[in-house]
């Protein structure tokens, strides 16, 4: 496939879409994994809350595979790990407070002590087979997110998956231009870089006015206040607590996902200057002008806490008129809908909703085209290679690279191996890649049987005709039908059933015996002959299967 010395890359994920991300580098036979994420199900995928990426190419290189690297603690580059671990099975290197996060996850999954996760420092150093990698900090919306410089005998790479630039982070330290420029000065063969925000004019804006901001608005708040944001956010979660103390209120953290955070976060040395947090349970004794929530569910999750405050069925938090709930946060493309759902339950209680259309009340932690530029400027990459984006996001990269002055641009969507070294970068292979559901306890292909039943199911039915037929092929009694999620067994439902059951009686009858013997023949006419009667009343085709029993 390629020539083992060679420099290839490699993504299975993260690379025509925005999560799931999933980079491999191959060189010298031995193969680096950079990331491993999730990617979340929708209306497509019915019952399936978590993907991650194809692990088939994984499984063909494992003994080859010499560690995964992951750049930072989002879900899109770490929530993986758990559920391939079975076929990756190396080590895994991350920064303390990923660390502690991926512990955490691992542990959820009985899978804690099994694997062997190397704490690096933010800035420091690994060895790994063939390749020399060097952290470097980047500011982002989490703690410790670091680009890699993954030095090679055929050269160097950049990747810097997840990044922006700002001047005052507040948690953590600022992308870190010195040692870009450094990396840059020495040399690298290609940047490989985040596309998310490449459509964005300018910059993305920073932490620090956003906090004053926050100040402003929550100062002139006279009721509750509910802060939604992502509760790996810590930095949000700082400007959170310091704007409470400025204003007189005191800090809740309603869902366990930012318990779990503001824990790993205090272990890591941040967080370390802050009050108490209140309670859930205890809000209900403090005056409500000294009430400022944090909440989890500000995409509309249906079971986080901003739902069910905003459904009034929360066990401990109520809100009403004259609160406020600030949306400190990105509506991710999808969410709408369950997000104005809860917006207009909030509507319904007289709860004021503040968002980013209204006021400056978040910042993206991902690199607009002015911050892209200066990368650029800090690394004078011969070639850039786009990560992290949808196809429109890489291909719009690629020509904003080269208006920008740089030379080569090559893109490679998941499951393409690009080879960056030696010669002209090439797409040389194509693996086998997509999407696996994370169905209960196993893993199935998202366009495999499965899935795709379950999605026929729920869009139309399904219905399970059984025939008992006798030893000449003959009914021995009326074939039995249940068809949930088309008929109900009530009212009309009572004539559709009987209706359905006459047709596939006919059916059976009206076949020649040869016909009857034969299994095939017998399944296809009886799932024509239901389908048809379904489809004339409820203009639904539903799945149909039969069991046919022969006595
Ligand atoms: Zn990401
Ligand atoms: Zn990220």
């Amino acid at each position: 496939m390629n020539n083992p010395e060679d420099l290839v890359f490699l993504p299975l994920g993260g690379c025509g879409e925005i999560g799931m991300n999933l980079s491999l580098y191959g060189h010298d036979g031995a193969w680096l994994m950079v990331d491993c994420g999730v990617t979340f199900g929708d209306d497509l995928t019915p019952g399936i809350v978590v993907m991650v990426p194809d692990p088939a190419f994984l499984v063909e290189i494992a003994d080859k595979l010499v560690g995964v690297i992951v750049t930072h603690a989002h879900e899109d580059h770490i929530g993986g790990i758990p559920y391939l671990w079975r076929q990756m099975n190396c080590p895994v290197f991350a920064t303390p407070f990923a660390a502690g996060l991926l512990r955490r996850k691992l542990s959820e999954t009985g899978l804690e002590n099994a694997v062997p996760i190397n704490e690096v420092k933010p800035g420091g150093e690994i060895s790994l087979g063939p390749f020399d990698v060097s952290f470097v900090n980047l500011a982002h919306s989490v703690p410790e997110t670091q680009a890699l410089t993954i030095k090679t005998r055929l050269g160097n790479i950049l990747h810097a998956s997840d990044w922006k630039i700002d001047p005052e982070p507040l948690v953590g330290p600022c992308t870190d231009e010195s040692v870009l420029r450094a990396v840059g000065g020495e040399g690298v063969l290609a940047l490989m870089c985040d596309s998310t925000n490449v459509f964005v004019e300018g910059r993305s804006g920073s932490e620090g006015p956003l906090r004053d901001t926050l100040k402003k608005i929550v100062g002139d708040c006279a009721g509750k206040v509910a802060v939604a944001c992502f509760a790996s956010n810590v930095a949000r979660m700082e400007s959170c607590i310091r704007v409470a103390e400025d204003t007189g209120r005191r800090v809740a953290l309603i869902g366990r996902s930012l318990w779990r955070i503001a824990e790993i976060s205090k272990e890591c040395g941040y967080l370390s200057d802050c009050p108490e947090f209140v309670d859930a349970r205890d809000i209900g004794y403090l005056p409500r002008e000294e009430v400022l929530m944090l909440v989890t569910g500000s995409q509309g999750e249906s079971r986080a806490a901003l739902s069910r405050i905003a459904a009034d069925d929360h066990p401990d938090v109520t809100m009403s008129e004259g609160d406020t709930v600030i949306f400190s946060s990105r509506e991710i493309p999808g969410n709408e809908r369950a997000i104005g759902r809860v917006k207009n339950q909030l509507a319904r209680l007289n709860v004021n909703v503040i968002t980013e259309h209204e006021e400056f009340v978040h910042v993206s932690g991902h690199p607009a085209r002015a911050e892209l530029q200066d990368m650029y400027s800090w690394i004078e990459p011969p070639l850039l290679v786009p990560l992290h984006g949808e196809s429109r996001h890489l291909i719009e990269h690629c020509k904003f690279a080269r208006e920008n002055g740089i030379e080569k641009t090559a893109l490679a969507e998941n499951g393409e191996m690009l080879r960056l070294a030696p010669g002209e970068p090439e797409v040389i292979a194509q693996v086998q890649s997509g999407r696996y559901a994370v169905d209960g306890r196993r893993l199935v292909p998202v366009d495999g049987d499965v899935v795709r039943a379950r999605r026929r199911m729920t869009f139309s039915g399904v219905a399970v005709v059984t025939i008992v037929l006798d030893e000449d092929g003959v009914l021995l009694k009326n074939p039995i039908l249940s068809a949930p999620g088309i008929v109900d067994g009530v009212g009309e439902d009572v004539d559709l059933h009987q209706e359905a059951i006459l047709a596939i009686t006919d059916t059976v009858e009206e076949m020649s015996e040869r016909q009857r013997f034969d299994d095939d023949k017998l399944e296809r006419a009886v799932v024509r002959a239901a389908r048809q009667v379904f489809h004339a009343e409820t203009g639904r085709r539903p799945n149909v299967d039969v069991h046919v029993v022969r006595i």
